[in-house]
């Protein structure tokens, strides 16, 4: 197969092995359920297809695993300038459950169906996997050091909470880490389509995650009684749904207010944070991001 390669345009070799590795990496099932009992080998065994692939351009990385089954891969690229700062570029080789019955196909089939790979993870986020192992073994066939180092880590556990990936990596590896101080990750922000094209944003911000448990008490009641409008359970449902009528503000603050100003000129719009509540909806799908 390598000779064959050698006279292919590195083009199309990099588009071939973006596409098999993804699809290689949707037949296995990495399916992360937040049950340890349900909870398979499938981000380890993708983790080892990863290593497999950059080890045959000369890249090997490290192992952490705080989970059997749970493997976590970081391979650094060495950077020709020792003074630069490091990037962290990163993935994860979970997928959130799929149920087949919903399906018009296999889920972990990862077959080209009218010219898309479909399957899960083929855009959350083995995609991203597949594209970037395919481009640094094409640039490291061409003899490519970066300047700056180079933190390829490709975790488990994201879909959940963390606890196997990520944050074991931070917390007990940090020093995998080292002078990163920029990274890339799976989403920024959706493309827009605008009169001059179409637009990649990038997320300067987060929603955050408040937590909260509601308890009611009330007065007790029956079944075969008519509804008690006291009773913890009428008074819980209510709040919920006090909860789901609140109208949000938007955040009035320098991140939208910096989105609000590169909305306008990206896609001509006419906002203004007073406004923007009522025109958002005018921008279509991002609408709702
Ligand atoms: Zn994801």
């Amino acid at each position: 197969m390598k000779t064959v390669d050698a006279v292919m345009d590195p083009v199309a070799v990099l588009h071939r092995e973006a596409v098999e590795f993804t699809s290689a990496l949707i037949r296995i099932d990495s399916t992360n359920t937040g049950d340890t009992a349900t909870i398979g080998v499938g981000e380890s065994e993708c983790a080892e297809l990863i290593r497999g692939w950059l080890a045959e351009v000369g890249y090997t990385g490290v192992w952490r695993e705080r989970t059997p089954g749970r493997g976590n891969l970081v391979v650094r690229i060495t950077g020709s300038d020792p003074a630069a700062t490091a990037l962290l570029v990163h993935a994860h080789t979970d997928v959130v459950p799929a149920d087949a019955t919903l399906w018009r196909v296999d889920p972990f089939a990862g077959e080209v169906n009218e010219g898309e790979l479909w399957g899960r993870g083929a855009v959350d986020m083995k995609n991203m996997i597949g594209m970037l192992v395919a481009a640094i073994r094409s640039l490291a066939a061409e003899g490519w050091q970066p300047r700056r180092d180079i933190v390829l880590a490709f975790v488990a556990d994201e879909e959940v909470e963390g606890a196997d990936g990520m944050a074991f990596l931070v917390q007990q590896h940090p020093e995998l880490f080292a002078g990163v101080t920029e990274a890339i990750g799976e989403l920024g922000g959706f493309s827009i389509e605008g009169p001059a094209g179409r637009h990649y944003a990038i997320g300067i911000g987060e929603k955050g995650v408040a937590w909260a448990t509601l308890r009611a008490r009330g007065a007790t009641g029956h079944g075969s009684l008519i509804p008690n409008a006291s009773s913890a359970v009428a008074r819980l449902t209510s709040a919920l749904a006090r909860i789901v009528a609140h109208e949000w503000p938007l955040a009035d603050d320098p991140a939208m207010q910096m989105v609000i100003t590169h909305l306008r000129s990206a896609v001509g719009a006419d906002l203004e944070a007073a406004t923007l509540e009522r025109d958002i909806a005018s921008l279509g799908p991002i609408a709702r991001c």
